[in-house]
């Protein structure tokens, strides 16, 4: 891994000169990295930070180097990957019969939990895909 850009995480400021500032903390005090300025630099700004700042952690956990794999998924890679995701889970039931289809654990007898449903054990991958797939399409 060869990660030669700032590290994350960076933030938006507005620059008291006009536009938006796109900076990194070095020590706790900004510095600007990117300026967007006229229509829609707000937005623009907001979006190439948070883009910055997916690829950067997605990067990081994944030790790879966080310019390939952005420019890797740039034509809508992610969403082919949520799409996957939510293909692999599937529309069934997690829990059927009293038994999780995913991570094999047994409800019956346990007077909370519906025969049929969700899973809500937070290690089971079927609740991590769903609770996940939720979160990046901002239905929670
Ligand atoms: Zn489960």
């Amino acid at each position: 891994m060869d990660n030669r850009h700032t590290p994350g995480p960076v933030f938006v400021v507005k620059h008291p000169g006009g536009g938006w500032s796109i900076q990194d903390r070095d020590g706790g005090v900004g510095r600007c990295i990117a300026m967007r300025y006229g229509d829609s630099s707000e937005d623009n700004a907001r979006l190439l930070a948070a883009s910055y700042n997916a690829f950067d952690a997605a990067a990081s956990r994944l030790n790879l180097n966080a310019v390939e794999l952005a420019e890797r998924m740039q034509s809508g890679m992610l969403a082919d990957l949520l799409k996957a995701l939510e293909d692999l889970h599937g529309s069934a039931p997690e829990v059927q019969g009293g038994i999780c289809q995913h991570c094999g654990r047994d409800y019956i007898g346990d007077d909370s939990m519906a025969l049929s449903g969700d899973c809500p054990s937070d290690d089971c991958p079927a609740h991590i895909a769903r609770v996940l797939a939720a979160e990046v399409r901002g239905t929670v």
